[in-house]
């Protein structure tokens, strides 16, 4: 009898935890990627994500599943916060956590992950954060390419990972060459009297966007991009990963691996190409905690192409240690209950769908990224 319940995962692509406490609407904030409020009298847990907070959180902290949100978000405050993230993080089954440590705001760093969870942690790190951190610190257009170069590289000592959000600050449909050193010189000029004009320092020139990506791959590191759905910053038809094929083709001389996370609705041309490119990877991570109780289907979507050794487990967790809880739950719970189906269908036997769970849950990720064991 095939058994996920404990199988250990590796939440390859996840965000910190938020450190205060947080009211009834500011946790309802963090249950969507949108920043504009329903109907007057609507609530965000009213969704697939809110239904499945409600289906597994509350035996977490002492209540009955599918509590009220009330009843919830009241034992939630009681407990505290420490307490609830330890809770919560310790239920997971997650063996290492791959934190994205560039996004704004008072959130856990992966050294307080592992502590709280009784886990490992590890640094990915953001190029773009990287790149106007350096501009914030003060560089000419000219000096600009060997100050980034160094800056990644004190940044990037013991990170096993880089990220791009590329998607939202251009989209997919990149050119795909590397820029010359002119070109990087002069678009700097061009960013740096922007920021004098409009005091707005957002990196969102294509040119420097990809810059940002050859530089990274030169690292050696594995490069996560963003693909597919997220906040409103994204223009959605701009995010499918299909648009990135000449940059991928472009790129495989380079070396390096990509990782495709979220994909959906694009997670089938996701999957065709971690089956076409042997450096492309795909991740369904953000999407199986929105799609709840339909994550069994979009798993089994991305499985119809994506070679099960190119398939990685993540949550995508942000600020909410609920989103880890109920990403790994709702992952194991759909596992399962496709390779039951397969098994029942005698489309593959129980030491292959147990051999392949485990690639998919974590022992890919631990190649892939080079993982302790
Ligand atoms: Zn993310």
């Amino acid at each position: 009898m095939l058994d996920l319940s404990r199988i250990p995962l590796v939440d390859q692509h996840c965000h910190g935890v938020v450190t205060g406490a947080i009211d009834g609407p500011g946790f309802e904030q963090m249950l969507t990627e949108s920043r504009h409020p329903l109907p007057p009298g609507a609530s965000w847990f009213d969704t697939q994500l809110g239904l499945a907070v409600r289906a597994l959180c509350p035996p977490l902290i002492g209540l009955r599943p599918h509590a009220s949100p009330a009843d919830y978000l009241s034992r939630r405050a009681e407990l505290g916060v420490e307490e609830l993230n330890r809770r919560l993080l310790r239920s997971t089954g997650i063996s290492d956590y791959l934190v994205d440590t560039g996004l704004e705001g008072s959130l856990l760093q992966p050294s307080e992950i592992a502590a709280l969870s009784g886990s490992r942690a590890y640094e990915v790190v953001r190029l773009e954060t990287i790149a106007e951190q350096v501009l914030r610190n003060g560089t000419s257009a000219a000096g600009f390419a060997a100050a980034f170069a160094e800056a990644l590289g004190e940044a990037t000592r013991t990170a096993v990972a880089l990220k791009s959000i590329v998607a939202y600050r251009h989209g997919l449909d990149l050119d795909p060459a590397r820029p010359s050193a002119d070109e990087v010189r002069t678009a700097v000029g061009t960013w740096l009297a922007d920021i004098d004009a409009t005091g707005d320092d957002r990196l969102t020139d294509p040119i420097l966007l990809r810059y940002l990506l050859w530089t990274g791959l030169e690292t050696g590191l594995p490069l996560q991009l963003h693909t597919g759905f997220g906040d409103a910053d994204l223009t959605l038809n701009r995010s499918d990963p299909a648009l990135l094929t000449p940059f991928l083709r472009a790129m495989r001389p380079a070396g390096g691996a990509v990782i495709l996370l979220h994909c959906y609705p694009y997670h089938r041309n996701a999957a065709y190409l971690a089956h076409i490119f042997p450096h492309v990877y795909v991740d369904v991570g953000l999407t199986v905690n929105y799609v709840g109780h339909r994550a069994g289907a979009v798993i089994a979507e991305t499985l119809e192409l994506a070679p099960f050794a190119k398939v990685l487990f993540s949550t995508d967790a942000y600020g909410l240690p609920e989103l880890y809880a109920v990403g790994a739950a709702l992952f194991r719970k759909h596992l399962q209950r496709l390779f039951a189906g397969w098994l029942a269908e005698d489309a593959c036997t129980p030491a292959d769908a147990e051999r392949f769970a485990r690639m998919i849950a974590g022992g890919n990720a631990g190649q892939l990224y080079h993982l302790a064991q």
